[in-house]
């Protein structure tokens, strides 16, 4: 196509609901076709994906190995149901998921999104404390850090702490125990640097040993939390998270629906600091960024206290018709493969150096606060008081304004708020992210230069 054609612009405005979109002031942006970390719009125009198309797409767009996959098993089987059936491609993928997963975790539980990932993460562990062979009925509340986001239906709204996108909904949520995030950029006063994971942990330590009798699980996103602007925890903060949540009788779900599959470096974020949770957390980049799978993954200690006889209802009366889906599966499974074959892994340490010195090369740039990066998750974010770290007002929507700029040169971005960020494929070539930054080294000049 190289003409927007036919009603489709006027249908997008006006008919199709935009996710995180003011729809009043829509403008539609069509794509038509996708190869590596290309995008194509309808009037013909590429634009690298420098967000993964939403932090989901790992091996690029088109990818021959996951193309095929799902042709083949849409010669077998497209769907079939989860409850009380399978499906090989689906079966493979859990075996794969406990080889890969950090210790202990074994079973599986599927979904379709993030969100449910994160309700079936917290309905196992409430469930569990109900059923294990020697009951704790009173655990019952969850932990979650400020700044938290886990999605976006009721229950991943609850444990959210976004105010901007969450607190509209607070009568329709359950209460849960809010810690400060464990920000490690903007600390308290009075907090050094090399004493900020001591002193979160410290907080945490306080509130476990008062409420550990009536707490669950606690959810956190390790390392980084993505949506409330990359933030990132000081290190060892998760290690010592990990330590305290075992100490008081706690179950940890670890959200690894961004930071997994590669984006940090390792396969897993939890890797970094050698951590297994009790629930592990995983969507966008389990099927490469192709079709909508979620996994929820258990210990044996959780799946063990649902066994028992079908009478006592002991079950995990829980489900989504899609779950398991085999078309999802089977481009999971070879989106895994192409992690070997092609050795992901070792193949971006280039790219991560690249966009770390990138970064750095931003950092004094005027309106910049600061650069964060974690594996290819970059951030940047700008300041109106770069000494008193105060982001510009959201309302200004700076951010928006340098992925604006970005877009003309052909660089598609989305910011959170007036944090830039910078989350391409991992099939980045090195061109291609130099690019990225050029566009949002200039971005940042007009926008707030
Ligand atoms: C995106 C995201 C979710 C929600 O996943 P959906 O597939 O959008 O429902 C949950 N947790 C984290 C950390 C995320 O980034």
């Amino acid at each position: 196509m190289s003409e927007p054609t036919g009603p489709l612009r006027q249908w997008d405005r006006e008919l199709v609901w935009h996710a995180f979109t003011q729809m009043a002031e829509y403008e539609p942006l069509i794509f038509v076709e996708g190869r590596g970390a290309t995008l194509v719009d309808d009037t013909g125009r590429e634009l690298l994906d420098g967000v993964s198309s939403l932090w989901c797409n790992v091996h690029g767009h088109r990818h021959p190995r996951l193309d095929a996959a799902i042709r083949e098993q849409l010669d077998r089987v497209a769907h079939v149901t989860m409850l009380g059936a399978s499906t090989p491609s689906t079966i493979e993928l859990a075996h794969r998921l406990s080889e890969l997963t950090p210790d202990g975790l074994r079973h599986t539980f599927f979904s379709s999104d993030g969100s449910a990932a994160i309700e079936v993460g917290l309905k196992l562990a409430f469930q569990y404390w109900q059923q294990r062979p020697d009951p704790r009925p009173e655990k019952t509340k969850y932990i979650a850090l400020g700044g938290a986001y886990h999605g976006d239906t009721l229950g991943s709204v609850s444990v959210g702490g976004v105010a901007r996108f969450h607190e509209m909904f607070r009568p329709l949520l359950f209460e849960v125990e809010r810690l400060d995030c464990p920000d490690a950029w903007r600390l308290p006063p009075a907090v050094e640097p090399d004493q900020a994971a001591a002193f979160y942990l410290a907080e945490l330590e306080s509130l476990l040993a008062r409420e550990h009798p009536r707490i669950a699980a606690m959810v956190m996103e390790p390392l980084i939390q993505c949506a409330a602007g990359m933030v990132k925890h000081p290190p060892g903060y998760l290690a010592g998270v990990r330590e305290l949540t075992r100490r008081y009788d706690v179950l940890l779900i670890a959200d690894e629906v961004a930071t997994g599959f590669g984006r940090t470096g390792r396969m897993f974020a939890c890797e970094h600091e050698q951590v297994a949770p009790d629930l592990l957390c995983l969507g966008k980049g389990l099927t490469g960024g192709y079709l909508p799978m979620a996994a929820t993954v258990a210990t044996d200690e959780i799946w063990n206290a649902f066994l028992g006889e079908y009478h006592e209802s002991r079950h995990f009366f829980h489900g989504h018709t899609y779950s398991g889906n085999a078309l999802s599966a089977a481009v999971a499974l070879a989106t895994l493969e192409v992690f070997e074959e092609e050795r992901t892994l070792e193949r971006i340490q280039p790219r991560i150096e690249q966009l770390g010195s990138r970064l750095e090369e931003l950092r004094y740039a005027r309106g910049v606060g600061d650069v964060r990066q974690l594996g290819l998750i970059g951030a940047i974010e700008l300041c109106v008081d770069v000494a008193g770290k105060i982001p510009f007002p959201w309302t200004e929507r700076r951010g928006q304004r340098v992925c604006d700029y970005a877009r003309s040169k052909g660089v598609f971005l989305r910011p959170l708020g007036s944090v830039i960020v910078v989350m391409p494929p991992l099939c980045i070539t090195e061109s291609e992210l130099d690019r990225i930054l050029d566009a949002v080294a200039e971005g940042i000049e007009y926008a707030v230069g």
